[in-house]
């Protein structure tokens, strides 16, 4: 394709995408674009090659924020978020309206029941029945060969992949690493509202998530026991609140009492606030580190 194109019609995005040159790789975000987000779209730029279609959709979904005010915060930057998709090659932007995506006679919602039970479904309910509402609906209007979500929402992650998997989606999840700040903290359009002091701390989130991880490859498995040096590390944050801090299975998110390499991935996820800032961060406690990313982080200490 040669120049990116904006759409903001559900019919129209439907008919350009089924006309789109294939493999047609989907980045799904909700705008207020960083770094993060231009590492997974230029992934899907690979992906896509130059003959295939990338498509991005900026949609700040309602239904996915269960406080008013954490919506209503939410930055809105179109055109920088523009500059950045066609800095990264991107061939269309679905750009929808909340009454495009939401028509006055919407009474059908997607729900999952067992994956977004804890952790961030939890704390922040109606969050992932938010969630994959909208992907549903993104799925069946752009019609993906690929779709690609990070690792920084890992729950997110298992949920879309059980999503596509349940409801047949012919499409394909593709992860991605974690994009950090040079400090280590995971970059997130969150990140803007954290104050001077607050930011310049924040970075010890992962410092106490590498720390768990290094005890883990080093032999400790009790469970407990690596979670209470891990509350006694983010406990240490000043100005923090531990929402949650779990070890979980990291494909079914169901909490481990023992880290048995060999047979089960192990995943710590936290989340904690700082002021109005919740932030989220996870990290593979039984994996070696998989990509040259998470390898150059891990080298920064
Ligand atoms: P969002 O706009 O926050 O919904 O994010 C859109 C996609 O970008 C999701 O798949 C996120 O997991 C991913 N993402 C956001 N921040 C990062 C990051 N720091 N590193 C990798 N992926 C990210």
């Amino acid at each position: 394709m040669v120049s990116m194109k904006v759409i903001e019609q559900v019919s129209l995005m439907q008919s350009i995408c089924n006309d789109a040159l294939r493999p047609l790789v989907f980045v799904p975000t909700m705008g207020a674009l960083h770094e993060g987000h231009a590492s997974l779209i230029s992934h899907a730029r690979e992906l896509a090659g130059t003959s295939g279609t990338v498509a991005v959709s900026i949609f700040l979904n309602p239904k996915q924020f269960n406080i008013a005010k954490d919506l209503e915060w939410y930055p809105r930057p179109f055109e920088a978020d523009k500059a950045l998709c066609q800095r990264t090659g991107v061939d269309l932007i679905f750009h929808p309206s909340v009454e495009e995506m939401y028509p006055c006679d919407t009474s059908i919602h997607v729900e999952e029941n067992q994956l977004s039970q804890h952790l961030c479904g939890a704390s922040r309910p109606g969050h992932f029945s938010g969630v994959v509402t909208v992907l549903t609906k993104l799925f069946n209007i752009v019609t993906p060969d690929r779709v690609l979500f990070g690792e920084k929402d890992w729950q997110q992650l298992v949920i879309a992949r059980r999503l596509v998997w349940n409801l047949n989606f012919p499409t394909e999840v593709i992860s991605h690493p974690t994009v950090r700040e040079e400090d280590g903290l995971a970059m997130s359009s969150r990140n803007a509202r954290l104050s001077l002091q607050d930011r310049s701390v924040a970075s010890k989130i992962y410092e106490a998530l590498r720390k768990t991880r290094t005890r883990t490859l080093e032999g400790e498995s009790n469970v407990s026991a690596l979670l209470e040096s891990t509350r006694g590390d983010l406990e240490s944050i000043p100005n923090s609140i531990i929402d949650y801090i779990e070890i979980v299975d990291e494909q079914t998110l169901q909490p481990l009492k023992k880290i048995i390499p060999s047979t089960t991935p192990a995943r710590l996820l936290v989340a904690v606030k700082m002021g109005e800032t919740r932030l989220i961060d996870n990290i593979g406690l039984t994996r070696m580190f998989h990509t040259d990313r998470d390898e150059k982080v891990a080298k920064l200490k």
